[in-house]
């Protein structure tokens, strides 16, 4: 990795029984563009040593970023993260990388994501919050988790969709037998949506699996190259 900068942990809090969010000093937090991702140089024994991760806040002049990260079972790079960093521990980070990032904002906006896939998909929100005051388009967010506790920052979605006429939220759980939501997998309900609006552009974000599969669906209805972006986890 080219010239990591070497930034402090400033605040480690648990979303979710698996994910954790970690604050992290970050010179470069006004220089980004929302959706892109940083590497992590990390101390570990592995053939590849540096792991990706997608930046979950906007861009600021305060001088940090957060990022979210699931433990992986086996994971040495997660394994690393969650048992050796601590507040005020040095990661080697990366410049901010990528191009999962929005391109056509006239159009309605439909984000597809699972787990911590919603990451950069924060990032683009708070950025156009920060901007507008208000979503200046129409985004609809459809997540998939499989359990109610599993649903990161849910009270941020949950008090924008009350707040925001422009913000649609559809939480989707596969495995939760209380949820009175929507439930199954994320397909069966941005589905109807494509099928309603031609004019939609799709962002896509998480493990291939799902990735694959909403991509394909999206094209066999006729959703060109152009409206659909996605960024693969794995
Ligand atoms: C663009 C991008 C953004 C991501 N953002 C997030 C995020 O916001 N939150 C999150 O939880 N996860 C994210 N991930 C996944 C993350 O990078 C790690 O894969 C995950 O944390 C598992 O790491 P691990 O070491 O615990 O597990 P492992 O399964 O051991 O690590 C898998 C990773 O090791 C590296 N690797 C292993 N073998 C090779 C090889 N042959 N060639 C090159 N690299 C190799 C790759 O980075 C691979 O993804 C992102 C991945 C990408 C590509």
């Amino acid at each position: 990795m080219d010239n990591p900068l070497a930034c402090k942990v400033l605040s480690i809090q648990q979303l979710s029984p698996t994910v954790r969010q970690f604050r992290i000093s970050y010179a470069w937090s006004d220089q980004f563009i929302p959706g892109q991702f940083v590497m992590l140089d990390l101390p570990i024994e592995a053939k590849f040593t540096t792991r990706s991760y997608s930046i979950a806040s906007a861009p600021n002049s305060e001088g940090w970023i957060e990022l979210c990260i699931v433990q992986k079972p086996g994971g040495p790079g997660t394994a690393f993260l969650f048992s050796q960093v601590t507040e005020g521990t040095l990661l080697q980070v990366s410049e901010p990388q990528g191009k999962f990032v929005l391109t056509d904002t006239d159009s309605p906006i439909c984000f597809i994501a699972t787990g911590t896939g919603v990451a950069p998909f924060r990032a683009m929100i708070q950025e156009n919050l920060k901007k507008n005051g208000a979503l200046d388009t129409p985004i609809t967010l459809v997540f998939g988790n499989r359990f109610a506790h599993d649903i990161l920052y849910h009270e941020e979605w949950e008090n924008l969709a009350a707040t925001d006429p422009n913000f649609t939220f559809i939480p989707v759980l596969s495995r939760d037998e209380n949820w009175e939501g929507p439930r199954g997998y994320v397909h069966e309900h941005y589905l109807p949506i494509a099928e309603a609006n031609n004019t939609y552009h799709f962002y896509l974000c998480g493990w291939t699996n799902m990735v694959r599969e909403a991509k394909n669906k999206l094209k066999s209805l006729g959703f060109s190259r152009k409206q659909l972006k996605f960024e693969l986890y794995d």
